[in-house]
């Protein structure tokens, strides 16, 4: 396999983008429009460009990666490619029309695989062209960095799927783990009320943003605290996942914390909107309570 494709170009596609084209592989970026499409494609060059400066990475690798990501408007250009993988909102009904849409050009043998942090992948597999080549391939954030990849087996995923699953994971330099179809499969199962638990903590008054943070990172020995994390997640996409676990096990322990709420309707999403439970428009991020 030569060409992938990935639909989205977040932060999570581009990440994929990237250690794809860095691996070696031709790489047909889509979003909503080309312009954010190329949008995602000038970020990965910014990323590869500081590696450049910082003497981590040659000039012309970083060149050649860049040229291997082609930002595209139409999804024609994915009829050549052996694997997509969809990484747009973690929202259901958007996932399903890139289904049908790219199941129209996806190639006889293709796989199509969703990186959706929560959905279940039978589910999803229902708006696919063959339910027997989609398969869950569950990147974690930044993916350049985190040496993670989650497969997720459908009820109708076939063994052949699996393969090209893993053969690109083992590419693109990740480990995997084998997860069942289960709302947020295992790391995020475990991850979400966790992070969940922290706003009801913030939000009752229980430490400070910053004290929760310190608190978790000394105390359990976590690389960040979890208001951290969650910012560099995007606390939108939190609440989706959260939605989805509470409807899909129908149990109220999993129900959102309203503060998370209020940040979300707020527009306060954390990092990629500049504020979360911590306000990055100076040097340095700064509680937002
Ligand atoms: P993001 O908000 O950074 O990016 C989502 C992108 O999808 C946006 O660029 C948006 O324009 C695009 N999009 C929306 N509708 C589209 C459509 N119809 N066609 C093409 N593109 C469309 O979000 P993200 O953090 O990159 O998350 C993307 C996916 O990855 C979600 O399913 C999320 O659950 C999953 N994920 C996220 C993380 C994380 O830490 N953020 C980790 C693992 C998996």
């Amino acid at each position: 396999m030569d060409s992938i494709g990935v639909i989205g170009a977040g932060q999570m596609g581009a990440g994929i983008a990237q250690v794809a084209a860095q691996a070696g592989y031709k790489v047909f970026l889509s979003d909503v429009s080309v312009e954010i499409a190329e949008k995602g494609k000038a970020g990965i060059a910014k990323i590869l460009g500081k590696q450049v400066e910082k003497g981590k990475l040659a000039q012309a690798d970083a060149d050649a990666a860049v040229a291997r990501i082609e930002a595209i408007g139409d999804l024609a250009p994915m009829s050549a490619a052996g694997l997509v993988i969809e990484a747009a909102t973690e929202r259901e009904d958007i996932k399903r029309i890139i289904f049908q849409n790219v199941g129209k050009v996806l190639g006889p043998d293709a796989v199509l695989a969703s990186n959706t942090s929560s959905i279940s992948i039978t589910r999803l597999a229902q708006a696919s062209v063959d339910p027997t080549r989609f398969i869950g391939m569950h990147f974690f954030n930044p993916v350049p960095l985190m040496p993670l990849m989650e497969v997720i087996r459908g009820l109708a995923t076939s063994d052949a799927t699996v393969a090209v699953a893993e053969a690109f994971a083992k590419k693109v330099g990740k480990e995997t783990v084998i997860a069942q179809d289960s709302p947020c499969f295992v790391v995020n199962r475990i991850l979400l009320p966790l992070l969940n638990e922290a706003f009801f903590a913030v939000g009752e008054g229980v430490g400070s943003i910053v004290d929760i943070d310190k608190g978790v990172k000394l105390g359990l020995g976590h690389p960040m605290g979890p208001l951290t994390l969650a910012d560099m997640i995007g606390l939108d996409t939190i609440l989706l996942i959260l939605r989805v676990l509470q409807e899909d096990f129908g149990d109220p322990k999993y129900r959102p914390a309203p503060l998370l709420v209020k940040y979300v309707e707020a527009g306060w999403l954390g990092r990629k909107t500049g504020r979360g439970f911590y306000d990055y428009s100076g040097p340095e991020p700064v509680p937002t309570r």
